[in-house]
């Protein structure tokens, strides 16, 4: 395992870091928290956790494996501005995160998920969530103040211009990295940790493998290479990774242990093949889920959305896709949702990748109609 300081603050922290957001809660706490000591046996001592991770069960299983977790390693969790809006909220989250993580200080503490500059702006008003933390800090229940963002790299640079973060936790990939790369560039110049989430793209990665051939050197499947792209980049310090099982936790690794980092070459050659539209696909973080008040499924249409941003289907192949989601895939029993959008915006303020949602959605509506219409005139 290769370790390096995060940021200024003196801590050496592994090129692999635990996500807690993928545990399989049909499994019990203890089967769940040995995932977390098999990714300590194999050298990862970051572990990033949220309370909003299983409404608090990820903090919980985390505590059942701290109990028995050795050697040096640090604990990462967070508060969300839009929860948290008062300080005296966020000291009150603190001290539910300890007690469920059953610790006396969190190591790295991340001002949750700012999607926009505006939350930013919500985290750090007087008396709101930055002053809570820093309160918490100043009782020594907080380390590092640090925030974790899906914002556009220029974004980042913004927030982490005035010095209030020891780092950054940000959302990036092999597809998605020319969208945040300033951000990282920023961190780095500003001495701060750079932690990296979503090294497969909410699962886009593995599910699109044999159109991503592109991203592989030779030997290597598309999801290795996404894995190596974060955890080898000499400019991140982590790669989080939300393992389910030993063996995702055994290839990240492997990959810490022995791959080489994208050579400028090979970067070089990524970039040409990201097209703009490349940054605009829906990675299923599921963000959006519940802003609908339509009910809307959005992440599963814009998944199918995905065929057209992503791989550039015909309009034939789009119709078929769309017929086969709608007997067999994610839309079954959800004919006709894109023409429910009243666009009130709500998905697109919480999309992490600034979907245009209510365009794709009027978009998809008029393929419905046209799907519609074929089916119709195939009847008579
Ligand atoms: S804009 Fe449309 S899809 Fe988005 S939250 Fe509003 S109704 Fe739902
Ligand atoms: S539409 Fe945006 S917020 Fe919703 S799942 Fe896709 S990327 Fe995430």
């Amino acid at each position: 395992m290769q370790y390096t300081e995060y940021g200024k603050t003196g801590k050496q922290v592994s090129a692999v870091g635990f996500g807690g957001m993928r545990f399989d809660m049909d499994k019990s706490y203890e089967e769940n928290a040995d995932l977390l000591h098999y990714a300590r046996s194999l050298g990862v001592n970051y572990f990033d956790t949220a309370p909003g991770y299983f409404n608090g069960k990820s903090e919980e299983i985390f505590g059942v494996a701290i109990k028995e977790m050795t050697g040096d390693y640090y604990i990462a969790t967070k508060g969300s501005p839009m929860v948290f809006d008062t300080a005296q909220k966020a000291l009150d989250g603190i001290r539910i995160s300890l007690d469920r993580l059953g610790m006396d200080k969190i190591d790295f503490y991340h001002i949750w998920c700012l999607r926009k500059l505006e939350h930013y702006e919500i985290a750090m008003r007087p008396g709101g969530l930055y002053e809570g933390v820093l309160k918490a800090k100043e009782e020594g229940l907080v380390e590092h103040i640090v925030c974790s963002t899906h914002m556009p790299g220029h974004e980042v640079r913004t927030i982490l211009s005035k010095d209030e973060f020891e780092g950054v936790l940000l959302g990036m990939n092999i597809i998605n990295f020319p969208y945040r790369w300033d951000g990282v560039l920023a961190a780095r110049e500003k001495g701060c940790g750079v932690v990296a989430m979503n090294p497969l793209a909410g699962g886009a990665i593995p599910k699109y493998a044999d159109k991503l051939g592109f991203l592989s050197a030779e030997g290597e499947t598309p999801v290795e290479a996404a894995l190596r792209f974060n955890i080898c980049c000499p400019q991140i310090n982590v790669s989080l990774v939300g393992f389910t099982n030993k063996e995702e936790i055994e290839m990240a690794c492997r990959i810490a242990e022995d791959a080489k980092p994208m050579s400028e070459e090979e970067l070089q050659g990524l970039r040409a093949h990201l097209s703009k539209n490349m940054d605009e696909i829906c990675t299923a973080c599921g963000y959006c889920l519940d802003s609908c008040p339509e009910g809307i499924p959005i992440p599963s249409l814009m998944m199918v959305y995905n065929h057209k941003a992503l791989f550039k289907k015909n309009m034939e192949e789009i119709y078929d896709r769309l017929r086969h989601e709608y007997s067999w895939g994610v839309l079954v029993g959800r004919d006709g949702m894109a023409e429910k959008c009243i666009q009130c915006g709500k998905c697109e303020e919480a999309c992490t990748q600034h979907l245009p949602i209510i365009e794709r959605l009027q978009e998809m509506a008029r393929w419905e109609a046209e799907l519609k219409a074929m089916a119709e005139a195939n009847k008579k």
